[in-house]
């Protein structure tokens, strides 16, 4: 607790007051994002060792870290493939095998038989039984040992950071906790029953013996639940901000018909009130051979009444593969263009750039609309004129990659933004992007549009920055894809099954996967496949399509499959998203087993796009592994992306499903959003209720959790 020289240092104060942190620690302190007494407060353990209790050999389980305690039997040096020392120990219950490939003669001599030790390490069974390789050690002697009192923290570290310096400083910080503030009212918390703040924190740097380890590491305990419910509002809090910020500024409002009204009413008022001008989006309406299902015409709806008001929308359209999302941008494209705006619509790859670019060509030219492609690989020629007519303003959209945004495009007036198929899409992105439209005092609309499901709850925790529509429907005459999962070893069936549906008239996806991020790979993969294909398969037009061919080549082999010139399109996971081809009705996938469950969701969305019966067959190497099973389980048991999508966070956790694993965004120290769904509705809830009654707790809370966001939410 205080001692004397330290109780003029508080909570607020940088790292390097503390007593032996000087330039070098305080550099990887930061490192570890931690500058003050109180990020060290927060720092919190991300393991415990458990060295207050001596555990009996034969009540073991492999995994555990643990301390056991027990009389050497013998110790022998073996010279099997590698010369290795192995003693065996016994505590009466059972015996174990301590394992040294590194060893002194030294250590040897000390591990004789009828040595009593106590060693610490992870326990694994071999086909010896339990054993320990490499434990750290005491040889005990008369006096016996003592415990420690609590378990052993382990502290997230960098290079040259000692636990042990970490435990001191932590301890330290830990010394002024009676100085730490409750930011969440007590009323609020109090019908959920956890410990305060300061107890929560106290218990986690230093657990007693008698807390229990598997519910701090299970991440149950109600310590963690205190600081996860915390982290989580404080998140929470931190993106309703953002969108409050948001809706503060400007942003051009799209009043549905007025401008078409308005010019005819210039030119002829009374024709013009008998025979109003119809809207572009109507007249799409009117040249599609469908209707817009009834999910469509609501997230429709709900987009037009964002953009009609004049701040700026930023609203995510969530719609499983194949309900019809390029008609909802259509429709939010059309309004701004009817007003007089631009349009910009990124897709992540050239390949769905292109097809987008079809489509709307197809939609938007019979009203006398310019459609202009952004590629990478255009010439410079066509690129100059594309960028130039968008300068102009004789372009009314513009298609293309994340090309699309750089310097050299410039808009004459961009009213929107609509991102496709981008689920990987952080904060600071959708940011960034609304800078890059600002124009005259005004921001863009935003609409992004993803098909990967994300659970309700979890949508609106990860997005609460975002309003949020779902096309929970698909248009109508669609069947079911029957999924299989066959092994390897029943290829040469499943070849025979492509022929068939060939000579059906139907078309057929193979795709091929490799678990190397390498397109390469991938590629040569897929060159094989399709000449072993094309040789099983003679006189059917097999076609190739990679991440490693020229955009023109690929496009024009996929126009050829779009036109039914190929029978069978081998491919690569380039064809993963949004790629559109109804006639298309079996797909063979191929290393199921080691995709994820969102991947192989969206590629198996490929087919099924018809109104024929569609299905899909998972190849897989035996053995598969638990997860496996359960992943092409889930796959063969349903089709709803929203299921699958709940499934896939219990098997691998929010920052996948979410895709901010790797962005690194989103990092939470201590909440777990897949873990920690059952309170997230809680969390909504108390932030409501602090925006309401405690708006002052809101910086604080957010400067605590994510001082990092508090830096760029002025922005
Ligand atoms: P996604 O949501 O996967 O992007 P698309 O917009 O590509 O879906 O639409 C998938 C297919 O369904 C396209 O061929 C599209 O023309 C068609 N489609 C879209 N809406 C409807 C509808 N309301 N009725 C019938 N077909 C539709
Ligand atoms: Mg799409």
């Amino acid at each position: 607790m205080s001692t004397q020289q330290n109780s003029a240092i508080q909570l607020q104060d940088k790292v390097s007051v503390l007593k032996g942190v000087g330039s070098k620690m305080t550099e990887r302190l930061h490192k570890l994002k931690l500058y003050t007494l109180n990020d060290l407060l927060f720092h919190l353990p991300s393991r415990y060792q458990d060295r207050t209790r001596i555990y009996p050999i034969a009540h073991l389980r492999a995994g555990q870290q643990v301390l056991i305690e027990g009389e050497v039997q013998k110790t022998d040096i073996l010279n099997s493939r590698r010369r290795m020392m192995v003693c065996q120990v016994s505590d009466g219950t059972a015996s174990i095998n301590l394992r040294f490939f590194y060893f002194s003669a030294a250590q040897q001599r000390g591990l004789s038989q009828g040595t009593t030790v106590r060693c610490f390490g992870e326990i694994r069974y071999s086909t010896y039984g339990a054993e320990i390789v490499h434990p750290e050690y005491q040889i005990l002697g008369d006096k016996p040992l003592a415990l420690d009192q609590t378990l052993t923290p382990t502290y997230p570290s960098t290079e040259g950071l000692q636990q042990r310096t970490l435990r001191r400083l932590c301890q330290e910080a830990l010394s002024h906790l009676d100085t730490v503030a409750d930011l969440i009212p007590p009323e609020l918390l109090r019908p959920y029953a956890m410990p305060t703040l300061r107890e929560a924190l106290h218990i986690l740097h230093t657990p007693n013996a008698e807390c229990s380890l598997e519910a701090i590491l299970a991440g149950q305990h109600p310590a963690q639940q205190r600081l996860a419910f915390e982290e989580l509002l404080a998140h929470h809090l931190s993106l309703l901000k953002f969108k409050v910020q948001a809706k503060q500024q400007k942003a051009p409002a799209f009043k549905l018909n007025t401008k078409t009204q308005q010019s005819k009413i210039k030119n002829n008022a009374i024709a013009e009130s008998d025979m109003p001008a119809k809207a572009f989006f109507e007249q799409l309406i009117d040249y599609l051979p469908f209707n817009p299902t009834g999910a469509q015409t609501r997230v429709i709806k709900e987009i037009r009444q964002d953009i009609s008001q004049a701040s700026p929308m930023v609203r995510l359209v969530q719609g499983d593969v194949g309900s019809g999302k390029t008609l909802v941008a259509a429709a939010a494209a059309l309004d701004a263009i009817e007003a007089g705006y631009q349009v910009a619509l990124m897709a992540p790859t050239e390949l769905l750039a292109e097809q987008h670019y079809q489509t709307f060509t197809e939609w938007l030219e019979p009203m006398d609309l310019e459609v202009t492609w952004i590629a990478g690989q255009q010439t410079a020629k066509q690129r100059r004129r594309n960028v130039e007519n968008l300068l102009l303003g004789i372009s009314h959209i513009a298609i293309g990659t994340h090309a699309l945004f750089q310097d050299s495009v410039e808009f004459q007036q961009l009213g929107l933004i609509i991102v496709d198929e981008q689920h990987r899409f952080g904060v600071q992105q959708r940011l960034r992007l609304r800078e890059k439209g600002y124009q005259g005092g005004q921001y863009p609309h935003q609409l992004i549009m993803t098909a990967t499901p994300i659970p309700r709850t979890l949508a609106m925790t990860a997005y609460a920055d975002l309003d949020y529509s779902i096309i929970d429907e698909l248009p109508p005459g669609r069947q079911a894809i029957k999924t299989v999962a066959l092994a390897n070893t029943r290829r040469p069936e499943v070849v025979e099954r492509v022929k068939l549906a060939c000579q059906q008239g139907q078309q057929v996806y193979w795709v091929c996967t490799l678990i190397e991020e390498s397109e390469i790979l991938e590629s040569q993969a897929a060159e094989e496949t399709w000449k072993l294909l094309q040789e099983n398969l003679h006189g059917l037009n097999v076609g190739l399509v990679h991440g490693r061919m020229a955009s023109d080549e690929k496009e024009s082999v996929m126009h050829r499959f779009k036109r039914g010139d190929l029978h069978l399109l081998v491919a690569t996971t380039v064809i993963e998203v949004g790629v559109d081809v109804p006639n298309a009705t079996l797909m063979i996938i191929e290393n199921a087993e080691r995709l994820g469950l969102a991947q192989l969701h969206q590629l198996r969305g490929r087919v099924g796009r018809g109104t024929k019966a569609s299905s899909c067959v998972l190849l897989f190497q035996a053995p598969l592994s638990k997860n496996s099973r359960k992943r092409l389980d889930a796959l063969r048991k349903t089709t709803d992306g929203f299921k699958i999508a709940q499934i896939d966070l219990s098997l691998r956790g929010a920052g996948e499903v979410l895709g901010t694993k790797q962005t690194g965004e989103m990092q939470l120290k201590v909440a777990d959003l897949a873990r920690d769904q059952d309170i997230l509705p809680q969390v909504q809830y108390l932030a409501e209720q602090i925006i309401q009654h405690y708006p002052e707790r809101i910086e604080p809370l957010i400067n605590r959790w994510m001082p990092e966001t508090a830096a760029y939410a002025s922005v």
